[in-house]
């Protein structure tokens, strides 16, 4: 399984570092934020490592890219009752800061529209 021996997410996936987890399988991990945004906001992550979005669409099993996107809207309705959002930054301009691509899942108040 593709994985980086320095990416905090991969150290989540594998047990080496705690995360506040709230759904495992073979194909994504899903953990609590460390510095949440809203009541709810988890992130969910692949379980090979991919940087970006566009990295992995282009690499991964159509099973493993479906699989990431109906974790993320399960755990919106799990924890979104009056709805949620489905984040995903990429590079300079959207703020990425762990790259080790990653759902926001946010939900528990209200989320102005447009973003910042
Ligand atoms: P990005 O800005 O790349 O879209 O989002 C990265 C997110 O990862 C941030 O919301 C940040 O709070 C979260 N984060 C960074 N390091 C850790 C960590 O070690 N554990 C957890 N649970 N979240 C983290
Ligand atoms: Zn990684």
């Amino acid at each position: 399984m593709a994985t980086d021996p320095a990416c905090i997410f991969c150290k989540i996936v594998r047990k080496e570092i705690n995360a506040q987890e709230v759904l495992r399988d073979e194909h994504v991990v899903a953990f609590r934020d460390l510095n949440p945004q809203a009541p709810t906001h988890i992130l969910v992550v692949p379980t090979e490592h991919a940087a970006h979005l566009s990295d992995f669409t282009q690499t991964a099993e159509d099973v493993r890219a479906a699989r990431l996107l109906a974790a993320a809207s399960e755990l919106g309705r799990r924890f979104g009752t009056n709805g949620y959002r489905v984040v995903i930054n990429e590079g300079p301009d959207a703020g990425q800061s762990v790259h080790h691509l990653h759902a926001h899942v946010l939900a528990g108040r209200h989320l102005a529209w447009p973003p910042g």
